[in-house]
């Protein structure tokens, strides 16, 4: 089937673009939404409902970016709204404890392996907070990351591998002094010989190894079988934390997140993980936990420290607790339906068109490569060709589906994608394909 499309005006987004430019650096306030990696001009969205983005020149788009993986239950749901209407009613933040606090952080607790756990506002100072308790608690400074993956935009973490496998990094950006980075290792995902030499050599000056539970930062890269529990032991066997960042798989790969399908079944637990996105049910909501023991060193009850004016903010627990309580086998099953559906149809699309891909996920993340190998680390998901997917971008969006705008990223689906929103997509993946072709 051909689908034509409709002719979409983008005045007032491209009016919003030059204004925006005119007074915030790129006109965006997180570099992504900017469309530097696929051209052309952002959509500025003037609302949301369920699985669908209206721009604000009117135009209507299924959404598979979900705020990059928040909106599990699809946008405004009526819930959630009310929650956070209640909430509002009652004040926006108190600088005092408040009883959403203990409820959102004990549902988390009942998820997941963590025995204690401290709220933040957002993913990268979970990470960011994660790893100084990790080297508070060990009191060793050596942080170990793989490249591609993605802990927010924490100065340690944006790092970029040094000249050799066990040599520590580099600044991965300006701004980064060198002696932030001096302290990271960055190695290749999945390589287990790279772990296991990193160790040896610089095993007894480790703090802890941060990786993402399954990457989705250079599009989903699954972790090998059994890769994380690997990860797990070494850490032990070294005296290191093992920190398993869940931002972005925790309570949507499954109830529990990405451990929820590997280290719930294997028998192992991280010493500390992070959480985000989904948590806040698209507010700024973020934590990190783990062992009791490890947790027990952060003040006020130890000596390392961390604080956050809006941590635990009141609109923010509420939208997330509504979230993750509403959020129960049936979302999860639907969620993983519908990627099914959706990951048969772009394979289809792309083989009639003969455009070499590789689609890969973790749960209903799922990513899509134009390459012609797996991607098993940072170096095969750069064989993706990137030029291709502008093109098949820009002929989705045309088509009124939002991919995100880089090839890099995973695509998110919601409780809301129902139906008509899987079949818009169904429909427009022919043709788009068939540009990545041209
Ligand atoms: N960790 C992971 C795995 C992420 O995907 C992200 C964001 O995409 C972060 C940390 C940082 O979260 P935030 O953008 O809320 O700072």
């Amino acid at each position: 089937m051909t689908s034509t499309p409709t002719a979409q005006s983008c005045e007032l987004s491209s009016a919003l673009f030059e204004r925006a430019r005119a007074v915030t650096p790129g006109g965006v306030n997180s570099p992504v939404r900017a469309f530097n990696a696929v051209g052309g001009t952002p959509r500025f969205i003037g609302s949301a409902r369920g699985a669908w983005l209206t721009d604000v020149d009117g135009n209507e788009y299924v959404d598979l970016i979900c705020s990059w993986g928040p909106m599990l239950l699809g946008h405004a749901h009526p819930e959630v709204v009310a929650a956070l209407q209640a909430a509002a009613a009652r004040g926006t933040s108190y600088g005092t404890p408040t009883e959403g606090e203990v409820a959102l952080v004990e549902e988390i607790v009942r998820r997941t392996p963590v025995e204690r756990l401290r709220l933040v506002s957002s993913g990268t100072e979970a990470t960011m907070s994660a790893i100084r308790l990790a080297r508070g608690f060990t009191g060793r400074d050596v942080v170990v990351k793989f490249a591609g993956c993605y802990h927010g935009h924490v100065d340690a973490l944006l790092a970029s591998a040094g000249s050799g496998l066990t040599t520590f990094s580099i600044p991965g950006t300006p701004g980064v002094p060198e002696s932030s980075t001096a302290l990271t290792l960055v190695l290749p995902y999945n390589d287990r010989d790279a772990v296991t030499a990193a160790f040896a050599e610089h095993g007894d000056r480790i703090a802890c190894l941060i990786t993402e539970a399954a990457p989705g930062n250079m599009g989903v890269v699954p972790p090998d079988p059994g890769f994380n529990k690997f990860l797990s032991e070494t850490c032990r066997e070294h005296g290191a934390l093992f920190v398993s960042d869940e931002v972005m798989t925790g309570f949507r790969v499954s109830a529990s997140g990405q451990w929820g399908t590997d280290g719930a079944n294997e028998g192992w637990t991280p010493d500390l993980m992070t959480f985000g996105k989904v948590m806040g049910g698209g507010l700024p909501a973020a934590a990190f936990g783990g062992r009791a023991d490890v947790m027990h060193h952060l003040a006020p009850e130890g000596p390392v420290y961390q604080a956050g004016t809006l941590s635990g903010n009141p609109l923010a627990t509420a939208a997330g607790l509504a979230t993750l309580r509403l959020a129960d086998d049936g979302v999860y099953a639907h969620i993983a339906s519908v990627a099914d559906t959706l990951r048969t149809g772009i394979a289809d699309a792309f083989g009639a068109a003969g455009v070499a891909h590789r689609i890969q996920s973790t749960g209903s993340m799922f990513s899509v490569f134009l390459t012609d190998r797996p991607v098993r680390d940072f170096a095969d998901a750069s064989t993706t060709d990137t030029v291709a997917y502008g093109a098949f971008f820009h002929a989705m969006l045309d088509r009124g589906v939002h991919l995100p705008p880089s090839a890099y990223e995973s695509w998110f689906v919601s409780a809301a994608h129902d139906d008509r929103a899987v079949q818009a997509v169904l429909d427009a993946l022919p043709d788009a394909a068939r540009a990545a072709a041209a």
